[in-house]
């Protein structure tokens, strides 16, 4: 008998966004001006924990939710009461407020050994189920955290489970396809990236579910380790609205106009230029390089930020060029300069930062290789290109960790990238990705050598290993950043600190986080966001080759099937065309891509490649090989035209280096729409014989 244990969490309604939920001086989302909801993966992972137990065949085991949150989350527990749960607790405690991801993973961890202490009398024979991520987070670290502290297999990812022999297997989303995977042993943790089968409550279900006894526990019940905002690992420093989308997004209304700008667009090539149309920010230098010893770098709060540039300017003033040189007649003349907004104890804590110049974290600047039969991820020559920049700014070396078999070749790429030493972890129990393994030999490389930064790619696979890792050694971590920076901060004078930038709340709001607490800072990035730089087959860089220990018992899971794209596609063609789930059916999907392939060929006198959505792909309009996006090819042609395809952001980071980037879609509030220059609302039937139409006649 297996049981189940659900973990929903309430979340504010990032699809009912008003506009008096923005901050009208800060421009910022207030959470608390949204309605709650729960969140949508867990509602799916409630009725995910419902099939397991029907197709299981087992009416004895039994679904717990488990929420943590403030007491009006019972709301969530309640629905999960009306749908299947048969038990369900709220943790709930003001001392868990302010957490980040350790300091949620942490408690949530803790109260499931209750659960299992107290309600399942210690039967380990049970499924801890959770949503891939919550839309506020966005972080997806919280489940694989709790699997790091309880010690269990993670399986992420899941789109789907079947029962056979007597167990489960899972499907799920990998780098470039799927794969079924089972649990060595359990309990195991999932987590559900898709199942779209919603439970409905019945009336007579509903009214016992509003009659049933919430559990309620609080932080003195569980004893957990790492709580609240003490426990926490990061802190965000500053929150700030997303900049303004580089795209056009213009709406035409005909065909003849959509060929008109398409073709002059491709042929000017006045799209996107650059990366995302970020600022480029000058490069930091260490205290001991800077032309003054009072300079600093500096990220703040605006008020932090003008008390240091009111006490600068009265430095400079005062002829002040070494702190002991400020005495308590300088002090004095500095505060009645300021005037009363300038406090006292801010004055101290900036005297004394001063006093500071030497980096807050020392060591390499290290990232985690991504590879797969030898061939490494794009993503990771990207975070080469990004580490160089950070490790030349704090005068440090860039160190790659790779794990894995017979993976000594890919050395010579990764230096050519940018990388100074090669940390080569080769066991052939390390031959295909196992996250409990992966984790071991990669935190265990961590805290022999130390690096200061380490950065992974936010792919399915980096967003598993490295909440995994960063649990492991104590330290923090932040999701799929898309900004990374040194910066000195706070006044106290932290130097050399890395900024981790990253879109929150389904990229309404930004937040800029800091690693606090831990030896060294970490972070994923979104693939096609850094720069990968020019490989310079010249460049020297060692190997150094790490053991670790492992045996057959640090693999958590059993590979049944991989499935991954095979076959020619040329994604370097100038242009793309990619058809979604809105192109309905195969047939459509060969026709009319079929029509608009050719056309544009002729039209624009180049090669027309083939692309596709994941969903497109899942559903068999076309072979995997073609799929664009996160999981999929990132790319970067002059002109990418998206059809039926709605806008997700694991599509849309695949096309983000893109010229310009052209839409159909029949609903007119499509995302993609916000993220696109030219689109026509118009279905694919209608709309693509015109174009076609037009593209000849023109
Ligand atoms: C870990 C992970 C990795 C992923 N990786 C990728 C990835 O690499 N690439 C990827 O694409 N997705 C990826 N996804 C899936 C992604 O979240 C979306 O589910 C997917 O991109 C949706 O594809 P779609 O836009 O074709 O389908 P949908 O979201 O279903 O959208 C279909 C669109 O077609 C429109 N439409 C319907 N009928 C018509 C018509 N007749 N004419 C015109 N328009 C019509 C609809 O309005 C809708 O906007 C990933 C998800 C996860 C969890």
């Amino acid at each position: 008998m297996s049981n189940y244990i659900v973990l929903v969490k309430q979340v504010p309604d990032v699809s009912q966004i008003t506009d008096n939920a923005f901050d009208p001086d800060t421009g910022t989302l207030v959470r608390s001006r949204l309605a709650s909801v729960i969140n949508e993966l867990d509602a799916q992972a409630l009725a995910f924990a419902n099939k397991m137990k029907r197709d299981s065949g087992d009416k004895a085991g039994r679904i717990i939710a488990l929420s943590m949150g403030p007491p009006m989350a019972e709301e969530v527990l309640r629905y999960s009461l009306s749908r299947c749960a048969d038990i369900v607790i709220l943790l709930t405690d003001r001392a868990l407020g302010g957490a980040d991801t350790v300091a949620t993973a942490n408690p949530l961890a803790f109260t499931i050994r209750k659960i299992v202490r107290e309600i399942l009398k210690n039967d380990n024979n049970y499924y801890v189920i959770t949503g891939m991520q919550s839309v506020d987070g966005d972080t997806a670290q919280v489940p694989a955290q709790i699997a790091e502290e309880l010690n269990l297999p993670c399986i992420a990812y899941v789109t789907d489970a079947e029962f056979k022999s007597n167990r489960f297997e899972f499907t799920r989303i990998i780098s470039g396809g799927s794969q079924t995977v089972a649990a060595k042993k359990l309990p195991a943790v999932i987590t559900v990236a898709k199942y779209e089968y919603p439970l409905f409550a019945t009336f007579s279900r509903t009214r016992w579910a509003n009659k049933t006894k919430v559990i309620s526990w609080a932080a003195s019940d569980i004893n957990a380790t790492h709580i609240g905002v003490t426990g926490s690992k990061t802190s965000v420093i500053r929150v700030f609205p997303p900049g303004k989308s580089t795209r056009k997004c213009q709406q035409i209304s005909d065909a003849d106009s959509l060929v008109k700008v398409l073709v002059e667009s491709f042929r000017s090539g006045n799209g996107q230029t650059g990366k995302n149309g970020q600022a480029q920010t000058p490069r930091y230098v260490l205290p001991n390089k800077r032309a003054s010893l009072f300079y600093r770098s500096f990220e703040g709060t605006k008020k932090e930020q003008e008390d240091y540039e009111i006490l600068t300017e009265k430095l400079k003033e005062l002829g002040i060029t070494k702190t002991d040189q400020i005495d308590d007649a300088v002090r004095e003349k500095i505060l009645a300069a300021a005037g009363e907004n300038f406090h006292k104890k801010a004055l101290e804590d900036m005297i004394e930062g001063f006093k500071l110049t030497k980096s807050s974290f020392e060591g390499e600047v290290w990232v985690v290789a991504e590879h797969s039969d030898s061939v490494v991820h794009p993503a990771t020559f990207e975070l080469i290109g990004k580490a160089r920049e950070l490790a030349d700014s704090l005068e440090t070396k860039v160190g790659v960790a790779v794990a894995g078999y017979n993976i000594e070749s890919m050395a010579e790429d990764l230096i050519a990238a940018g990388a100074d030493n090669i940390y080569v972890i080769e066991d052939k129990l390390l031959r295909v990705f196992d996250p409990a393994a992966h984790r071991r030999a990669i935190a265990d490389a961590i805290s022999t050598y130390w690096p200061q930064i380490v950065l992974y790619a936010a792919t399915p696979q980096g967003r598993m290993l490295a909440p995994m890792v960063s649990y492991r050694v104590s330290c923090g971590l932040t999701a799929d950043c898309t900004g990374l920076d040194i910066k000195d901060s706070s006044r106290k004078g932290d130097i050399g600190l890395l900024l981790q930038t990253r879109p929150a709340l389904g990229g309404n709001v930004m937040a800029t986080i800091r690693t606090k607490n831990s030896r060294s800072q970490m972070a994923t990035a979104r693939p096609g966001v850094m720069k990968r730089i020019p490989a310079d087959l010249s460049r020297k860089g060692k190997i150094i080759r790490h053991k670790v220990r492992l045996s057959e018992d640090d693999i958590s899971l059993e590979i049944i099937k991989t499935e991954l794209g095979r076959g020619e596609v040329n994604f370097n063609a100038a242009c793309v065309v990619s058809g979604g789930k809105g192109m309905q059916s195969r047939d459509n999907y060969e026709h009319l891509m079929g029509l608009l392939c050719d056309a544009l060929n002729k039209k624009l006198d180049t090669q027309v490649e083939r692309g596709a959505s994941r969903a497109a792909v899942e559903q068999g309009f076309i072979e995997r090989v073609h799929q664009v996006g996160q999981t999929g090819t990132s790319i970067g042609p002059k002109l990418y035209i998206a059809l039926g395809i709605s806008g997700a952001i694991q599509h849309m980071i695949g096309v983000a280096n893109t010229e310009t980037i052209v839409a159909i879609n029949s609903d007119p509030n499509a995302p993609i729409f916000k993220q696109c220059d030219y689109y026509i609302v118009g279905t694919v039937e209608d709309t693509i014989p015109k174009l076609v139409q037009e593209l000849e006649s023109q």
